[in-house]
């Protein structure tokens, strides 16, 4: 097997062809499914005992869903469905909700993993003339590893950063002429700060593109990251269950991500009833990996939660497109009954001029109600002892707050620079109220 970043014929095949493709992809990875003690048990149980019968792509509902915490049940080999002796790595989630989860991969897995990120990099207008600062971390976490592999395949020189010390990162850039970043959203808007904060000119560096992901961010953010830095911010969605960053990117029309349906069977389903949504609406994500054979998972039950846009993409690629992944179904507050999602705050205090690159959102048990409060960094050009522009500004962000999220939350402003930073994902909740037993 080799290295390919761009598959023309794979990626603009018509739609009809690539879901005959696909069928085929899924009776050879339910074959494989079969030799893992976890599907062996739960394919029969389900009255699936071979391949063959699957029929039709609609089929792929007769097979149960995956969920992670079958996964952690199936630690550490439930899933593994080749000889020991035949793996070459393995990757694990960093955690966010729990225990993590480890998959395998073989010497055939990384390469086409490692293709699907070097096909989205590609994707981005990137090619071997790049220079590629990957400031994200290495590790067991899969956006460090597969993100250098991939862009060693595309041929540009990988700068292996890590995230952290933006100092060093800055010099780095410097001297070797980075082109393009690749870090969680929160902190690219760390590295701006930073940037101003440590007089770094925007003239001393060669950027022009980064690939932000990991976690859930608004458009408003994207604009904002981009306008400071002058460069161009692609959206990059992954989750290491489906080996991690390349299983859906934003191609040059930043217009929603193209989910690699060659490599990847994506569904979107009511989170409660677990029916299919009508085209085009909102619901989870729900992944069947058919491009790994060390730890086949199928109908992955992601929590995220995206649709589909269903009209064809400018760029001429014809895999569908993921919405912008707002977050995921346990993300959810319910905050003295009202349903809320951290990004709906985002999405309103990012669109305003004078909050500045970091929040906070504290939730707290006051008597027998809960109390929102948000704590926002202003722009560093605003003076923090002028109470009066800064009351008005309170004020208003409170009431634009209050109007969008139909809850009253109390808004504390600070200083840029003052909110806690993550090299990693973002910890944007802070729950503090107790636990119910
Ligand atoms: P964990 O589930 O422990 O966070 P991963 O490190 O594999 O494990 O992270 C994958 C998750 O990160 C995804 O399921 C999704 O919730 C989030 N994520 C990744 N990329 C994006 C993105 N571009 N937009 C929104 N969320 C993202
Ligand atoms: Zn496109």
């Amino acid at each position: 097997m080799t290295y390919q970043y761009w598959n023309e014929r794979m990626e603009t095949l018509p739609h009809a062809e690539l879901e005959t493709y696909q069928l085929e992809q899924l009776k050879k990875i339910l074959a494989v499914a079969m030799r893992t003690p976890f599907y062996q048990k739960r394919l029969s149980e389900a009255g699936i005992n071979s391949a063959d019968e699957i029929r039709s792509l609609a089929d792929i509902r007769r097979v149960p869903f995956t969920t992670k915490h079958d996964l952690r049940d199936g630690f550490p080999y439930g899933f593994l469905s080749v000889p020991k002796d035949e793996v070459i790595r393995l990757h694990a989630s960093s955690g966010t909700t729990g225990t993590p989860t480890t998959i395998y991969f073989n010497k055939e897995d990384i390469v086409r993993w490692t293709n699907f990120v070097a096909r989205s990099i590609y994707a981005t207008g990137c090619n071997k003339t790049d220079v590629f600062q990957n400031m994200i971390t290495y590790g067991l976490f899969t956006g460090g590893l597969g993100f250098h592999f991939g862009g060693e395949a595309v041929g540009m020189l990988v700068i292996p950063s890590g995230p952290g010390n933006t100092t060093r990162q800055f010099k780095l850039m410097q001297d070797f002429g980075t082109t393009v970043v690749h870090a969680t959203p929160s902190f690219l808007l760390h590295v701006e700060a930073k940037m101003r904060e440590e007089g770094v000119t925007r003239g001393s560096l060669a950027l022009k593109r980064a690939f932000a992901g990991a976690e859930p961010y608004s458009e408003d953010t994207r604009r904002r990251i981009e306008d400071l830095l002058c460069i161009d911010v692609y959206n990059s969605y992954g989750l290491s269950e489906m080996n991690g960053p390349g299983v859906a990117f934003e191609c040059q029309a930043k217009d929603g991500l193209h989910i690699w349906e060659d490599g990847y069977i994506a569904e979107i389903v009511n989170p409660d009833t677990l029916e299919p949504v009508p085209d085009g609406e909102v619901g989870e994500l729900v992944l069947t990996c058919l491009c790994r054979e060390a730890s086949p998972i199928l109908r992955y039950r992601t929590r995220d939660l995206t649709g589909f846009y269903t009209e064809p993409c400018s760029c001429g690629r014809t895999h569908r497109r993921l919405r912008r992944i707002t977050g995921r179904t346990d993300d959810m507050l319910i905050i003295n009954g009202v349903n809320l999602f951290p990004s709906q705050i985002e999405e309103v205090i990012m669109s305003i001029k004078e909050v500045g690159n970091n929040y906070l959102i504290v939730v707290e048990k006051e008597g027998v109600l809960d109390r929102l409060t948000v704590k926002i960094e202003v722009r560093p050009n605003i003076f923090m002892d002028d109470t009066r522009p800064l009351n008005a500004l309170k004020e208003r962000i409170r009431r634009t707050l209050q109007s969008m999220i139909t809850i009253n939350p109390r808004v504390e402003l600070h200083e840029s620079g003052s909110l806690p930073v993550s090299e990693g994902k973002a910890k944007r909740v802070q729950d503090n109220r107790p636990k119910d037993v």
